[in-house]
């Protein structure tokens, strides 16, 4: 390691929970995933290979737990062969550090996602004045500014592919950052899909708490892309998953999964987009 690595200087231990934190749920014999407290992380492979691939990295100051989920699944011999980072914000990043130096595991993210990932450049500030609920007016206390991974973190492979995970594709899903990406298994259509499409309303701390499955757009207070957000999600759409694990909220399959989706691609703008804030242009 020839730089040392740090977090943005406004992370901090936040006070949000889920009623699924700590807990984790198979989806397939090699998919794995885990709540740290209102964001999942994936592990990737089967825990007789005693090898993984990381999706994500939770919220900061959390590492202890999920460093012990790993060895929980895949055994003391348990090594993380990599990290993919689907976007930077602070709860996909929060605790990749002490990820990384347990395993001397590599970490990948899209080249759009580099400022934010090497100390260059913070996030855009969180717009509390979207509606939605209390998550939106707290999301000011939220840190934006960038994690220096320094020269741990590398470019994802142009082509599509994603190192240590030959099934599985990345898909550039913009809007809710510049380089967001999706993760994509076309064999069983399992669709990683971050928070380019979430699986319950982020914004509510009731149904965050509960994890009230509602198929919706991305986090609207951190999301400063519209345009683009609505490009990704029908993208998304169109490869027709079977099994969607989102950043946030619990894993959702076959026919919720299509009626749900179908729900938000045809009523976006209603569903997905707020009616007033500082990234959208008012719709009345
Ligand atoms: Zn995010
Ligand atoms: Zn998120």
């Amino acid at each position: 390691m020839t730089k040392e690595m740090r977090y943005g200087d406004d992370y901090k231990k936040l006070p949000v929970y889920s009623k699924n934190s700590g807990e984790g749920v198979e989806v397939r014999p090699d998919i794995y995933v885990f709540t740290n407290q209102i964001v999942n992380l994936v592990f990737i492979g089967r825990p007789e290979d005693n090898e993984f691939v990381i999706v994500d990295a939770g919220m900061p100051k959390r590492a202890d737990e999920i460093i012990e989920a790993a060895y929980e699944r895949f055994g003391e011999k348990a090594k993380a062969k990599a990290i993919i980072l689907t976007h930077g914000h602070f709860d996909h990043v929060g605790s990749v550090i002490e990820l990384i130096e347990e395993w001397d595991a590599p970490v990948y993210a899209h080249p759009l996602e580099m400022p934010y990932l090497t100390g260059e450049s913070p996030y855009p500030k969180p717009d509390m004045s979207v509606e939605g609920g209390m998550v939106a007016k707290m999301s000011p206390i939220f840190p934006t500014n960038p994690i220096d991974l320094g020269d741990s973190v590398q470019l994802i492979p142009k082509d599509g592919s994603l190192p240590h995970l030959p099934h599985f594709k990345w898909v550039h899903v913009p809007g809710h950052t510049p380089g967001q990406i999706a993760l994509y298994r076309s064999a069983d259509r399992v669709l990683i899909s971050a928070d380019a499409i979430v699986t319950t309303r982020q914004e509510d701390l009731t149904k965050v708490l509960t994890q009230r499955v509602e198929i919706s757009g991305p986090p609207r207070y951190l999301t400063t892309d519209w345009d683009a957000a609505k490009l990704s999600a029908q993208i998304l759409y169109e490869l027709k998953p079977d099994y969607l694990i989102s950043g946030h909220g619990q894993p959702v399959e076959g026919e919720e999964l299509k009626e749900g989706l179908e729900r938000l691609i045809n009523n976006w703008d209603e569903l997905a987009l707020p009616d007033h804030g500082r990234y959208v242009d008012d719709k009345d």
